[in-house]
């Protein structure tokens, strides 16, 4: 029997947020770029992006947080469809409806993860035949968040978070996000550390204590190591972080801190239930404008439908 052509209707990818368990911080590079050492965790409040044909490259941005995302080149789903297009020799375009779920500029990298979903969804659209390891190079290119966004789990980042290394991690993390409508500029809040930390030299490292934590699968070990060097200076710009912190401070979190650039403060719960509990009481105190209940670590990148056309 003949195997019937078929063409790409829509291709339908979900991609994850990330949080940073641990964010060491070093020393400025002449580039203007930081060394980091950071452990990612990817979970469970995931963008997701639908490709399908179309002339040209168009985004359209709907959910939560669509206002603070604007549809034209700037967008990062944008950037990533051309980038691949240009690539892969690609000549036709495609249309990208983004739903966000994640927000924005919330040290949560859901502009990357809406760039790693885009990579994917047009890489299996037009069929161009580059290797998994191609699309990493594109997404770092993207940006430094983007290749953990395709790849997810727990992993390790060293050069600018860029640079992967895949974590044994054993067991499911229970999360409560408080998230802020105003988000925190990654620049600016590097700038912020700048200025706290002068002649600062030091070469970021991950602790053994985090990976062996990590391998226990024991949030109370977990919750130990925690730690975000940018902590102090998201806490500076943004003055909402600590009022959060303070209440979770009061709550059975067993830890909490800030996810990336912040603003988002994350707090580790030890089960699912208690994490219900903290997420009210954020609430009821009205300290941040969204809480999310999540757990880690969740896949990356991945294809949840295709739709195919019979080519007659
Ligand atoms: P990171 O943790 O990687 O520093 P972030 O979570 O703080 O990132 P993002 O929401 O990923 O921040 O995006 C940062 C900026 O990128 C936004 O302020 C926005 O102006 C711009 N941007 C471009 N495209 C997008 C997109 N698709 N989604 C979100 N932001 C986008």
């Amino acid at each position: 029997m003949r195997a019937v052509p078929t063409v790409q209707q829509a291709v339908h990818v979900r991609a994850p947020a990330k949080i940073n368990l641990v964010l060491r911080v070093g020393a400025r590079e002449p580039s203007g770029y930081h060394q980091l050492a950071t452990v990612f965790q990817a979970v469970s409040l995931f963008e997701d992006v639908v490709a399908s044909p179309a002339e040209e490259i168009s985004t359209s941005t709907t959910g939560r947080w669509a206002e603070h995302v604007r549809d034209d080149e700037s967008n990062l789903a944008y950037r990533a469809a051309s980038l691949l297009a240009e690539a892969s020799g690609t000549r036709t375009g495609v249309h990208l409806e983004i739903t966000k779920r994640v927000p924005v500029a919330g040290g949560m990298a859901g502009g990357s993860a809406d760039a790693a979903a885009t990579l994917l969804a047009c890489d299996l659209l037009w069929q161009t035949g580059l290797a998994r390891e191609e699309l990493g190079h594109l997404a770092a290119e993207l940006g430094a968040d983007v290749p953990f966004a395709l790849t997810g789990g727990t992993a390790v980042g060293l050069g600018r978070g860029d640079v992967l290394t895949p974590a044994l991690a054993r067991g499911a993390y229970h999360w409560v996000l408080a998230i802020s409508e105003q988000g925190l500029s990654t620049p600016e809040v590097f700038e912020e550390w700048d200025r706290l930390h002068p002649e600062y030299a030091e070469h970021p490292s991950i602790d053994d204590a985090v990976m062996a934590a990590l391998i226990s699968g024991d949030a109370h070990r977990l919750a130990e190591v925690l730690v975000n060097d940018l902590d102090a200076a998201a806490g500076n710009l943004a003055p909402g972080v600590e009022r959060i912190q303070q209440v979770l401070a009061d709550s059975p979190a067993l830890a909490t801190l800030v996810s990336g650039s912040g603003p988002t403060v994350a707090a580790l719960a030890p089960d699912h239930p208690t994490a219900v509990e903290i997420a009210e009481t954020v609430r009821a105190m009205d300290v941040a404008d969204e809480v999310e209940v999540v757990t880690g670590p969740a896949p990356g990148a991945r294809l949840l439908e295709s739709v195919r056309e019979d080519e007659g």
